[in-house]
């Protein structure tokens, strides 16, 4: 039996990358998974179907995390779907990079209304199954450089910034409901969003990593597993790291 066995999750932005991988590693578990995505459905899709051939159950939730109606509808769909929701997992995310000076509205925007306003969201919405269950695990996605910040990206850190104030905040909030919010900050994983990154911004980075490489999403997954399990009932409120070494102490 999987250490997730009964439990009912919430992915977003659960297409590909880090959340793909999430929701692959929690259905091993024997977590039922929903595969939250807003424009990827054939990914998405793929991903329902790997869940279901080794033997899992998932179904496949569409919608923007950043309308509040679609917030609402994920987070309903799954609790029709499982019948109630225990873990959910804020990983949808986006990145416009620039520097300062350069940046658009519509830059600072839309990484705050995926990254922030997203979580902000599905959470709200999350609270009230969670709550009526006296119990739930949420997880944030957030990134190293919402601690350490990095040039070029001050939507990017400010909202991952945001991200940790916001699970600190909610912890405390419903601590004493029995659900405890904690958030991961991952370094540099390969996936989509690193992909964008040239030759001579991949070198800048490895520098900074004492591991001397990138991760793969399936190294960033047993974390969140780690996080949803009854092994990590006493931690919340924290944000750990995965990150080669890049941020110590
Ligand atoms: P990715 O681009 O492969 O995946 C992002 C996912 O979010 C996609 O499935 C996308 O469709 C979905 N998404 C985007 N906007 C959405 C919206 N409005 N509503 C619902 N889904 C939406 O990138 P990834 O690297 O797997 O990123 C996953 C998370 O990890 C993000 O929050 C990202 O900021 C964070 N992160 C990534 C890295 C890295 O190095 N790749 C590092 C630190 C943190």
């Amino acid at each position: 039996m999987g250490e997730l066995e009964g439990k009912s999750a919430l992915i977003t932005g659960a297409s590909r990358g880090i959340g793909r991988a999430i929701a692959l590693a929690l259905a091993q578990q024997g977590a039922r998974v929903a595969i939250n995505y807003v424009a990827s459905a054939t990914a998405a899709e793929a991903v329902v179907a790997e869940v279901v051939a080794a033997g899992g159950e998932a179904v496949l939730v569409q919608g923007d995390v950043a309308v509040v109606e679609d917030a609402a509808r994920i987070v309903k769909a799954t609790v029709d779907a499982f019948g109630g929701l225990d873990i959910l997992v804020n990983n949808a995310g986006i990145t416009r990079d620039g520097l300062l000076m350069r940046m658009s509205e519509d830059d600072w925007d839309s990484v705050h209304n995926t990254n922030l306003r997203g979580a902000f969201l599905v959470t709200r919405a999350a609270m009230r199954p969670m709550l009526r269950a006296r119990g739930g695990r949420i997880i944030n996605v957030s990134s190293v450089v919402g601690v350490v910040g990095n040039p070029g990206q001050a939507n990017y850190a400010a909202a991952k910034a945001g991200l940790i104030g916001f699970t600190r905040s909610v912890a405390r909030e419903v601590a004493s409901r029995g659900i405890t919010v904690n958030a991961i900050a991952p370094g540099f994983i390969v996936t989509d969003i690193t992909n964008a990154m040239n030759e001579a911004q991949v070198a800048a980075v490895m520098g900074q990593v004492p591991l001397g490489r990138m991760a793969q999403p399936e190294e960033v997954a047993p974390l969140v597993v780690f996080l949803a399990s009854s092994g990590a009932s006493y931690i919340t409120g924290q944000c750990i790291n995965v990150d080669g070494g890049m941020v110590m102490g």
